[in-house]
């Protein structure tokens, strides 16, 4: 695979190192930063799986409900764009995780399987969990929802317990998975300075220092390429003896255009993660009804379980084949085989994922977004029945669905051409980019009419 340093003019957007400002300095060098939001961040999160457990049993009344998928799950995403994956420095399962291993921790390395397949591991929780939250109703159950987030604890705790640093977070965690891809596309950018870290011979961001812990996440900001694994924890800026570390701004989906080491479970991961938002919207069309009972006539079943597998199976494998095919009409027209071609390219959805996720989840954010207060004011007997829970009109929201989808498949369509640019040259570049607009513009087009249609409520 080929990898070229990124060329381009700096601008107040692009490169400007956020550490020169002298306050965001301090803050991330404090030893404050980041336990002061990560245990209100736990206090929250301990609230939630009580009201999610303990509270009122249907999701319309629940605040735990409300807190998880009308209001953090909308965001996050935005959050990756913006942030990178600032939300893992933060996230309560990376506290609960420390806290674990400060006390019983064995912090054994990390299983070389882990290593090895952990992203396919991560590809494939990520599917069971939405097919799951499906068939079992997790996200309109209350406590569905406190089940899922318990059974994930358990999972941190027993990661926590037997292995180093945050192994959960780097190999298994699904969001994880999630936050790696969005964070290249996403605006920040945390790195060593080249010339600094070639005459270091400390390796103290890596292996920790009295000031803080080693990086948690197994980088090594010497070498350190891409966004999609560090969580700007703050830990390497205040281990680093020599100042080396960077934090600098850049124009989203710029790490995309030139993917140091592209593996092709991430490229899988985002041509799934498509097929997932396609899955959610679909099954929230007022239309879902009729495609059901047409499923039923053509399965002879009136079964959810293989009805909706079906339905699940046939949308994220579809962007995977339209993938796939693009990347066998590029083959007749570059040199690069199958899976090069699918690898590199694959990552050039992640910017129309990253906008459909968002466009996606501003329906529930946006809609239902007073519910958040409505559940709030339950828990001290303030009533309002019939209240609406939209915050803007149906209209507002549709336009800027529509709005974000222009701008992913731009973003995504960039992508492909700076792709096919880097690797390969005179009319090439132009053969193999078609395949890939095509590809981009049938997807983008899927999503804009699936956003046409009227979607039922979750709260
Ligand atoms: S970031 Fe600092 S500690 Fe790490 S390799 Fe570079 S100079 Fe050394
Ligand atoms: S590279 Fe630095 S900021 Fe990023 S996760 Fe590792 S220690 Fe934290």
């Amino acid at each position: 695979m080929n990898s070229q340093p990124i060329k381009s003019a700096p601008s107040w957007l692009d490169g400007r190192n956020l550490l020169n400002n002298k306050w965001i300095d301090r803050f991330l060098r404090s030893h404050w930063y980041p336990g002061i939001i990560q245990w209100p961040t736990l206090i929250v999160f301990v609230v939630i799986i009580y009201q999610l457990l303990l509270g009122p049993s249907t999701a319309h009344d629940n605040l735990g409900t409300a807190l998880t998928w009308v209001l953090w799950w909308p965001i996050i995403p935005i959050i990756f764009l913006f942030l990178g994956r600032f939300w893992c420095a933060i996230c309560p399962f990376a506290t609960i995780n420390d806290f674990v291993q400060n006390f019983v921790g064995n912090n054994r390395p990390v299983p070389h399987f882990l290593k090895k397949y952990g992203v396919w591991i991560i590809d494939a929780s990520f599917i069971f969990i939405t097919w799951s939250d499906h068939v079992w109703g997790v996200v309109g159950s209350p406590v569905g929802s406190g089940v899922l987030l318990l059974m994930l604890t358990t999972a941190v705790v027993a990661s926590g317990a037997f292995f180093e640093r945050r192994t959960f977070c780097r190999h298994l965690c699904f969001l994880g998975g999630l936050a790696g891809n969005y964070a290249q596309a996403g605006m920040l950018s945390l790195h060593g300075t080249p010339d600094i870290c070639a005459k270091c011979t400390t390796a103290s961001c890596y292996k920790g220092t009295e000031k803080a812990p080693g990086c948690p996440i197994f980088e090594f900001p010497k070498t350190m390429s891409s966004s999609a694994n560090c969580v700007l924890c703050g830990d390497c800026i205040k281990n680093c003896p020599n100042g080396s570390i960077q934090l600098t701004l850049r124009p989203p989906t710029k790490e995309l255009w030139f993917v140091h080491k592209p593996r092709v479970e991430a490229a899988f991961l985002a041509a799934v993660i498509m097929g997932i938002v396609f899955v959610q919207n679909v099954t929230m069309l007022e239309v879902w009804t009729s495609i059901l009972s047409w499923l039923e006539s053509i399965t002879g079943t009136s079964s959810y379980y293989v009805n909706f597998s079906i339905t699940f199976l046939f949308a994220i494998t579809l962007p995977v084949t339209l993938l796939g095919w693009a990347s066998f009409v590029a083959t007749k027209s570059n040199n690069a085989s199958f899976v090069d071609n699918f690898t590199r390219f694959g990552y050039a959805i992640i910017a129309l994922d990253l906008a459909a996720h968002i466009a996606h989840n501003l329906f529930h954010m946006l809609a239902e977004g007073k519910s958040i207060i409505y559940t709030g004011m339950a828990i001290f007997g303030v009533d309002s029945i019939g209240a609406s829970a939209a915050l803007v009109s149906t209209t507002t929201i549709q336009v800027m669905q529509f709005g974000l989808i222009g701008l992913g498949f731009l973003g995504s369509l960039y992508i492909v051409y700076r792709v096919a640019q880097s690797n390969h040259q005179g009319d090439v570049i132009l053969a193999t980019f078609k395949p890939y607009a095509i590809l981009m513009a049938g997807l983008a087009i899927l999503n804009l009419v699936l956003f046409t249609l009227p979607m039922a409520m979750r709260m």
